[in-house]
């Protein structure tokens, strides 16, 4: 329970919450600058953008189960794409940085960046949810 009132950032709301120097002690350095700063990774620099293999992909973070890879395809962007997230996986805000109206995905369960979503995916939904490799860690099917 809170005593005292702090400014409302958005980290605070989620069902994880760690310190900065917690996250920074936990995390690589690019995840820790993507997922806890908002960063973007350079394009085909993820191993994930290759991965083929059935599985799901995690928040690097906090584990949590994202994107199923079913829904993975390739957008030719150089970041892991995918159409559909898991159910109640991620969250969207509206990013304004870079003079740019974007939506902004982020873990549900840590409020960890991963990426933006964009309305120029493929069927069924036409969502192009636009990840960082470096913000999630791919678990093959069968080794949960
Ligand atoms: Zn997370």
């Amino acid at each position: 329970m809170a005593l005292f009132k702090r400014d409302a950032a958005p980290e605070e709301t989620y069902p994880v919450q760690k310190s900065e120097a917690e996250w920074r002690a936990s995390l690589s350095p690019e995840a820790f600058r993507v997922l806890r700063q908002h960063g973007t990774e350079r394009p085909g620099t993820s191993p994930l953008n290759a991965e083929k293999r059935r599985g799901t992909f995690l928040c690097a973070a906090c584990g949590q189960a994202l994107f199923e890879s079913g829904t993975k395809f390739e957008s030719g962007t150089g970041w892991p794409s995918f159409w559909q997230p898991l159910p109640d996986a991620v969250g969207t805000t509206t990013d304004r940085s870079f003079f740019m109206t974007r939506t902004e995905v982020h873990c549900a369960n840590c409020g960890g960046h991963l990426g933006h979503v964009f309305p120029d995916g493929p069927p069924p939904t036409g969502q192009r949810y636009c990840m960082n490799g470096a913000a999630m860690r791919f678990e093959p099917e069968g080794t949960g």
